[in-house]
């Protein structure tokens, strides 16, 4: 599929603006097409703005994502999580203590650095699930699992990554890093990602499609390479472990993965 020009971009905006798309189609020509449905994750509350591009996007999303860890915690006795975010612009790169040989991730970076404790998205690469250009790119939808498409399928990415700084501030990463192979974290990240979801499926926050997105991508992000030490669990296994957390809406059911 061909990278997405003005017009997709503007579209995405539309997408993502919400209300905001009425004035924006209106002060358009026209012959705009209709403006597309909402089907957007509502993020924070309904009474706050809502994001307008893709970095506030994935900003908004996490932090909804930590109001949600943050209430955990506190109810668990923990202190607050804290965690930094970079949404590298397309084209750019950030260094980061988990970066490639050079030291920095780039157009393809969907990452947690425990070494920096930083959250890595590409707006390219969050672009790109958006609009569905990666739909048939990834692991498992190549393979004819799941696809990536749409505002809930970015979510999912981002609160998966959030997912492994929880595993970080509970200290299990240095606990079992030694012991159980990295599936294990992927899965409970996923599990946890399926957790917040809950939270904001129970707020009335989805809107109609949310959770196909999640579910489908969660089974495009899957892979078969079992015999990969970075091997991050079949699409069927990631979609089972983000449906337990979805189910038990319970941080703690996500941790027989450690087990
Ligand atoms: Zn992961």
């Amino acid at each position: 599929m061909p990278r997405p020009g003005p017009t997709i971009s503007l579209l995405l905006l539309l997408l993502l603006a919400g209300g905001a798309a009425k004035h924006f189609a209106s002060a358009e020509a026209s012959d705009e097409a209709p403006a597309p449905r909402a089907e957007n994750l509502v993020v924070g509350s309904r009474d706050d703005s809502q994001p307008e591009s893709m970095e506030q996007f994935l900003t908004a999303v996490t932090k909804d994502v930590d109001v949600y860890w943050t209430k955990v915690f506190e109810d668990a006795g923990l202190p607050e999580p804290r965690v930094s975010y970079m949404w590298i612009p397309a084209g750019q790169t950030a260094a980061s203590a988990c970066g490639d040989e050079s030291g920095t991730f780039g157009d393809s970076a969907a990452a947690y650095c425990p070494g920096d404790d930083t959250i890595y998205i590409s707006q390219r690469f969050a672009t790109d699930i958006y609009d569905g250009a990666l739909d048939q790119a990834l692991p498992g939808s190549s393979q004819g699992y799941g696809r990536t498409v749409g505002d809930f399928a970015v979510a999912y990415i981002v609160a998966h990554e959030y997912g492994h700084q929880v595993q970080d501030e509970l200290g299990v990463m240095d606990e079992y890093g030694q012991q159980v192979p990295l599936m294990a974290f992927e899965l409970q990240a996923d599990c946890y990602a399926g957790t917040w979801a809950k939270s904001a499926y129970d707020e009335n926050r989805l809107e109609d499609g949310d959770l196909e997105e999640a579910l489908d991508a969660a089974l495009a992000v899957g892979d078969f390479d079992a015999s990969n030490p970075g091997h991050h669990g079949t699409p069927e296994q990631r979609q089972e472990a983000w449906t337990r957390g979805f189910q038990t809406g319970d941080a703690s059911a996500c941790g027989e993965y450690l087990t």
